[in-house]
């Protein structure tokens, strides 16, 4: 089965998520266990994984707070497509926890 760009996607952040430490995207990736993280692509990266469920909690917090009368009515299945309207990327500091968030003008 293969995912298109319409298909139901559990990362949220999915494109978005860069390394703060290599300037590189960073890929959506499941574990045997079945929980989700974003890994950095650079060989040479000191940095674990990141839990997704705790990045896309900041990230979509992050949303709701600014956006509060749209975050209410929107589907789950479009919170992917609204982030990516208003969120040019992701950066990922050096813990993992701190997450910067690059807006569009
Ligand atoms: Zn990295």
């Amino acid at each position: 089965m293969t995912c298109g760009t319409e298909c139901t996607d559990q990362y949220l952040l999915r494109n978005l998520v860069w390394c703060g430490l290599c300037g590189v995207p960073m890929v959506a990736c499941l574990m045997s266990t079945g929980i989700r993280y974003y890994g950095c692509t650079s060989t040479a990266c000191p940095r674990p994984l990141v839990p997704a469920d705790e990045a896309e909690q900041q990230v979509w917090g992050r949303f709701v707070d600014l956006n509060e009368a749209v975050a209410d009515i929107l589907p789950p299945d479009r919170r992917r497509q609204s982030l990516r309207l208003v969120l040019r990327r992701v950066v990922v500091g050096a813990t993992g926890a701190e997450l910067r968030l690059h807006w569009r003008d």
